[in-house]
């Protein structure tokens, strides 16, 4: 397997769209292009804080062990065949249009063939200025990368699509933040992940060179889009075809973090991968009790716009932005619209299939619908962690005798103590989905089976990655390292150590509860 530094990369984007070569990093407006060359400001010190084996595999390089790979992992050396820049890219922001965005602080250094012949891009996030940084540093501090790193890959082996974390390397150097906005900066460790994706376009990519009304561009780059990334489409109406993909993978995307209790925190539009990953892991959390309205983004409020149970119609609202994009390609709006109304149909008949699995009801009866929002309305306003609770519910015994029974059963999963009326509604509610597993045709063990694959076991709450930090800030990995392994296997119950709701100290906590954007 070769190494990083003695790869030969390819560089498609770079050599298919037209960019500024120029390399100077001034803050600017760059129309008329795609990219802009960007070279990595080195750092002060590079070191490798954790390294992404099995990814590593399946991309075929070779683990650094030398001082000129890590050097590529921090930014400071640049092999001879990557040409490193900064896509530009647009987007609305909380629902305004924000203009030119771009890559401010991520840097692509080239891209990768994969034994499989798959290609992969490698992109340096926090790597210094770029022409988009506009007036940030172009850095990123260990907080937000750690947290990067052990999400983007606990997402993956929770099943969930999602941009991969190759490594983390600390920089030695300081980065200054206002962490909490509130006018009290302070300096904190800065820190490099390698993000690894076959593309990171976004939907902002697209709206970029539309609302420039550059239609070259943005013909090209959907043609070369669809040629590369979905083969499968082909024939006149294949920019249709394409975005009603588009539309079924951003659907089933919610469908997955709704699965899992993520909640990503800034859904803009320039925060949504053309391909359908979770991508830009900033203020994002699992939800610890279950509350449609939580936004874990202090940006966010008060209007909780990317609060969880909010995601699947924002999705709706950015897939309209990008069909406002692409629409100029096409002889009409009629066809694009008739498409975007089908969402909710679809998004709704992947989310009660995947709420059934979760439940073990294999297949979504008549009535079922009505159980379900039972089920997602008694988590909410009982405050009942969700994680726990669709665990005992596999484990739920046969015969629930009465209330107490019921309410012991459940009790790990409870924030407060539960009144009579919450205890009677939980209780009936668990008779009636009991009566109703009857009707299923799969045996018990299939059903449990089904549940366990539907419902992770472990999850990286934000109180445990907060942990995780404070430790590593004092040089120390123990519980990183623990995290690390656990999240790789998050359906089993081989990391119960992690299997508890979060404890109370952590609930109003700064980084445990809420988070700013500042990274
Ligand atoms: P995000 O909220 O991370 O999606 O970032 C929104 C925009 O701000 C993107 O264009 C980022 O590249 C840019 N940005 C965020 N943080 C920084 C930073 N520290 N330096 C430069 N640009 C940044
Ligand atoms: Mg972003």
């Amino acid at each position: 397997m070769p190494s990083l530094s003695e790869k030969e990369y390819k560089n498609e984007f770079v050599a298919t769209f037209p960019g500024d070569d120029s390399g100077n990093t001034k803050p600017r407006q760059t129309p008329g292009v795609l990219y802009s060359k960007a070279i990595p400001t080195p750092v002060k010190k590079p070191e490798l804080l954790a390294w992404s084996e099995e990814l590593a595999q399946e991309l075929g390089i070779e683990k650094p062990t030398n001082q000129k790979d890590i050097d590529i992992l921090g930014g400071n050396h640049v092999a001879p065949s990557m040409y490193p820049y900064a896509a530009c890219y647009a987007g609305h922001q909380f629902g305004n249009w924000a203009g030119q965005l771009g890559d401010g602080r991520a840097i692509t250094l080239g891209e990768w063939e994969a034994p499989s012949g798959k290609s992969w891009e490698l992109q340096l996030k926090g790597a210094g200025l770029t022409p988009y940084s506009r007036r940030a540093d172009g850095r990123a501090v260990l907080r937000s990368s750690v947290r990067e790193y052990l999400m983007s890959e606990a997402m993956h082996f929770l099943g969930v699509p999602t941009t991969r974390a190759l490594s983390l390397v600390s920089t030695g150097d300081k980065v200054l933040r206002d962490m909490f906005y509130n006018g009290n900066p302070a300096y904190e460790p800065g820190a490099i992940v390698m993000r690894v994706a076959p593309s990171l376009l976004r939907f902002g990519s697209f709206e970029m060179p539309a609302a420039r009304r550059e239609n070259e561009n943005l013909q090209k780059l959907v043609d070369w889009t669809i040629d590369r990334y979905y083969p499968h489409l082909q024939g006149e109406n294949r920019i249709l075809a394409w975005f009603q993909e588009i539309m079924e993978r951003t659907a089933s995307l919610m469908v997955d973090w709704m699965r899992v209790g993520f909640v990503h925190g800034v859904m803009n539009t320039d925060n949504m991968s053309i391909l359908g990953l979770t991508i830009d892991y900033g203020p994002f959390s699992f939800l610890d009790d279950y509350d449609p309205d939580f936004t874990p983004n202090t940006t966010d409020l008060p209007g909780r716009r990317y609060a969880f149970g909010k995601q699947a119609s924002i999705a709706y609202w950015n897939l309209g932005c990008l069909a406002s994009a692409i629409a100029p390609l096409l002889p009409g709006t009629e066809e694009l619209v008739a498409i975007l109304e089908t969402y909710s149909d679809i998004f709704h008949e992947k989310y009660y299939r995947m709420m059934a699995n979760k439940l073990g009801l294999d297949e979504v009866k008549e009535g079922d619908q009505e159980l379900i929002t039972r089920f997602t309305y008694t988590l909410s306003t009982l405050n009942l962690d969700m994680t726990i609770f669709f665990q005992l519910l596999i484990d739920l015994p046969q015969n629930l005798e009465n209330e107490a029974e019921t309410e012991a059963h459940f009790q790990d999963s409870f924030y407060r103590p539960l009144e009579k009326g919450e205890r009677q509604t939980l209780h009936t509610l668990l008779t009636d989905y009991q009566t109703r597993l009857q009707a299923n045709t799969s045996s018990r063990e299939e059903t449990v089976q089904m549940m366990q694959k539907a419902n992770p076991r472990i999850i990286l709450r934000n109180y445990l990655l907060h942990q995780a930090i404070e430790q590593l800030e004092r040089g120390e990995n123990t519980l990183f390292l623990k995290l690390q392994a656990a999240m790789k296997d998050p359906y089993s119950r081989n990391f119960d150590e992690f299997f508890a709701k979060r404890p109370d100290w952590a609930s109003q906590k700064a980084g445990c509860s809420m988070l700013s954007c500042s990274s």
